[in-house]
């Protein structure tokens, strides 16, 4: 028989490191660039000299501001660096600069809209910084390992939840939106593929209804959306049905198998931490006055959840519409450009720009594999085209054409040029007179439909409209055609 699972409530809580864009290191100047040549990026201080000495980079401290302003979280006046011992082949220094008692940031949420609208807040435990390890490879030789030291030193921040997340979905949801912010603050460039955004989860089980904790485990170095979803689902099919077998669950790290979908414990000695924490000697402590943390706030972006707000309010977009778009800082912005550059300024308009950016524009996105930064076509192009439609010079169904061809245009120019020469191609035939020639041909030669139409077959209109549609090249003005269409039937 089957566990039910249904009984059980899962208990999840995240530990998410995103790397931080700053040019440099977090305690020396090595460059942080991901596509050097290995061990390029290194110097004495990063690879932990005897005699050498770190420096904090200020810009690190502003970013973990920024992201702990929009996590709701307090900011401490006075925080420390710790150091955590631990030997690692990719660890230099023999231990790893972070913040142990005193995170920078800390006591926090995040809310989360769920599937049926309903906003959960999600409680942010701490935000701390840290420096990277080093990054062995071991799959380029079958007895040998290289490392790469590029990594050591580059400026982490590690945002911990409180354990409020209660499904796969709802961490989905909750990652997404860090994500998200992360990217709107401009400080990680949301590459789960690179490692610069990395997910740890802490899974445990717990009866419904039950306040109490169940054991947890922790699945370690999820790299993908996907792999966050399964490895939960993974892990609490794991543990209920441990339970529903007699055993108990034990804490472990695990890691996530990706091609069969399980879990699995890594071997318990590499468990049996003591990582000695000690205020790090070589730097001093962390101040962050008033004066600093207003600055920092005065410069904040517009963050996602108001500017959804915004462009339901000042482009009458629905829910659906702004949601979507402001899901990505540059894609708002696309379409903040486009729409500014319609000549119709009204909602009809902004809903065909809308229209045009969540099909056409993604679909070349998606099929390019580019991001909106990388699109080639101006806002202005964009405008021209919803302006076409708007007025009803093209029909949405020849706007896609015309839209296809605009992409080959280099420049604002030529594409502006290819769009003039399309509207005209494509531009719909209201011309009453033209329209009814096409439909007296089309019903002179087919003399059957029409005498079976004239006996109550009325579904054949849309045969005719097909027909006539076809014989215009889709460019006859439906509504016209269904009036004289019908006229014309009805008093043959
Ligand atoms: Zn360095």
């Amino acid at each position: 028989m089957d566990p039910e699972y249904s009984k059980y409530e899962p208990v999840i809580g995240l530990e998410i490191h995103a790397q931080m864009k700053t040019i440099s290191k977090a305690f020396c100047r090595c460059s942080t660039d991901f596509h050097s040549s290995p061990n390029s990026n290194v110097c004495p201080v990063c690879l932990g000299f005897p005699g050498t000495l770190p420096v904090l980079n200020e810009e690190l401290v502003e970013f973990i501001i920024r992201m702990g302003i929009a996590l709701n979280c307090k900011v401490r006046d006075l925080s420390i660096f710790a150091r955590k011992n631990y030997f690692y082949p990719d660890l230099s220094k023999g231990y790893q600069i972070t913040q142990f008692e005193t995170p920078i940031c800390y006591d926090g949420h995040l809310d989360i809209t769920l599937k049926n609208k309903e906003i959960k807040k999600i409680g942010i435990t701490r935000i701390h910084m840290e420096e990277d390890a080093g990054k062995s490879i071991h799959d380029f030789h079958d007895d040998e390992s290289l490392i790469d030291f590029n990594r050591c030193g580059v400026p982490l921040i590690e945002i911990v939840s409180e354990p409020d997340i209660r499904s796969s979905e709802e961490a989905f949801l909750y990652l997404s939106k860090i994500r998200q912010t992360l990217i709107y603050l401009d400080i990680n460039d949301g590459n789960m593929e690179e490692g610069s955004l990395r997910c740890d989860a802490n899974i445990s089980v717990r009866v419904k209804g039950s306040s109490e904790l169940g054991t947890r485990t922790e699945v370690k170095n999820l790299n993908s959306f996907k792999n966050v979803s399964d490895a939960i689902e993974a892990e609490i099919k794991r543990q209920i049905d441990l339970i529903e077998s007699g055993g108990k669950v034990s804490y472990h790290t695990m890691t996530f198998n990706a091609k069969d979908k399980t879990t699995s414990a890594t071997r318990t000695k590499e468990e049996a931490h003591d990582y000695r924490y000690f205020p790090e000697p070589d730097l001093v402590k962390v101040r962050v006055d008033d004066n600093w943390k207003k600055k920092i706030l005065s410069e904040l972006p517009e963050f996602p959840d108001k500017k959804r707000e915004r462009f339901m309010s000042e482009f009458s977009l629905p829910y659906s519409d702004a949601d979507e778009i402001t899901q990505d800082k540059y894609f708002a912005d696309y379409f903040e450009n486009a729409a500014g550059k319609l000549i119709r300024r009204e909602s009809r308009s902004y809903r065909i720009v809308s229209n045009i950016l969540r099909a056409e524009v993604r679909r070349v996105l998606n099929e390019k594999k580019l991001g909106i930064n990388e699109f080639n076509l101006s806002g202005k192009v964009i405008a021209l085209l919803a302006d076409s439609v708007a007025s009803g010079t093209v029909s949405v169904t020849a706007s896609k054409e015309i839209f296809n061809e605009i992409l080959d245009g280099k420049d604002e120019s030529e594409q502006i040029s290819i769009f003039r020469k399309s509207e005209e191609k494509y531009s719909q035939i209201s011309d009453t007179s033209e329209i009814e020639s096409i439909v007296l041909r089309i019903l002179e030669e087919n003399p059957d439909e029409v005498s079976r139409y004239k006996i109550g077959e009325k579904k054949l209109a849309g045969f005719f409209v097909g027909k006539i549609m076809q014989a215009s090249k889709g460019k006859a003005n439906p509504k016209v055609v269904n009036e004289l269409l019908l006229k014309n039937l009805e008093t043959e």
